[in-house]
């Protein structure tokens, strides 16, 4: 947050101001995914495995590549995190800067979800998000964000809140070690920056400073991802609920979200592919070694 300048502007600031923005990252060159493909294997597809996660909680689930899986709402407006990380390799996960620094703020339809360095590619692509018609509101909210982080009880601890042991980091810690065997300590380092799933949020346009709003999911609502590889997923329900007012504390109404894993009947989408890691050689330096 920009506080009081200390410093008056140059004589040219206004000119300075002015210089065009260039996009960082244009993604005129990334490979785009065949939507049309990716629609019509959605066309007819069979749970093959589902499983509610219960309010202020969170499960694994895993997802064969080649299949579909969908985050649904049930009972009531309720916020998901959600982790992903290469099943045969938890090393490999889900990395949400690069992914906004590609996609933007917020993602729908069309938008992959990447992984981390050094392996550089989708782990999902979102293929139906039943919120598309939200878009931008009057405050520059949006849904399903990849600013925030996770609620956890560290930052809570520092903001002075009471310890509490089902913020959404310590949700998915536990559920990642129960599916594992790893120990706590063992687990948390691999627990990540989420996407959040049915969040609505954005910067406040004088500060620039994260906020959230009522979240406008409804029973019934659902995003849908395809699987580029073998994926592992772990899904925190929010104890911030609709995240409407506060989080990381009992105080807030939560529900249950459901998962399902579904297969496409005619397989998955003409000419697919499970995603290959970024061709960089890794070498770092002109001299070579690795
Ligand atoms: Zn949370």
């Amino acid at each position: 947050m920009k506080r009081q300048p200390q410093n008056p502007a140059p004589d040219d600031a206004r000119a300075r101001r002015a210089v065009r923005p260039v996009i960082v990252y244009p993604v005129e060159t990334l490979p785009i995914p065949d939507m049309a493909e990716y629609f019509a294997a959605r066309e007819e597809l069979t749970v093959v495995d589902e499983l509610i996660v219960p309010p202020r909680d969170a499960v694994c689930f895993h997802v064969p590549a080649g299949h579909f899986f969908r985050i649904l709402s049930v009972e009531g407006p309720q916020v998901g995190d959600l982790n992903l990380w290469n099943t045969h390799d938890l090393k490999e996960r889900f990395f949400s800067g690069k992914t906004r620094a590609l996609h933007g703020t917020h993602l729908s339809t069309g938008d992959q979800l990447w992984s981390n360095l050094p392996f550089l590619r989708p782990l999902a692509t979102i293929t139906h998000d039943t919120l598309d018609w939200y878009g931008w509101d009057e405050d520059g909210g949006g849904v399903h964000d990849v600013i925030g982080t996770r609620c956890d009880p560290y930052t809570n601890a520092i903001l002075g809140g009471e310890e509490y042991h089902h913020c959404c980091h310590s949700n998915l810690i536990r559920a990642l070690a129960s599916e594992t065997g790893l120990s706590y300590a063992e687990a948390e380092p691999h627990v990540h920056d989420v996407l959040n799933v049915f969040m609505c949020t954005g910067f406040t346009k004088d500060t620039h400073q994260y906020f959230m709003k009522g979240s406008p999911v409804r029973p019934g609502d659902y995003l849908e991802f395809f699987a580029e590889i073998d994926l592992l997923g772990a899904l925190s329900t929010c104890p911030g609920g609709d995240c409407s007012s506060g989080h990381s504390s009992d105080a807030a109404t939560c529900h249950p979200l459901k998962v399902e894993i579904l297969r496409p009947l005619a397989g998955p989408p003409k000419g697919w592919q499970p995603a290959k890691v970024s061709p960089y050689s890794g070498r770092h330096h002109s001299g070579g070694g690795i």
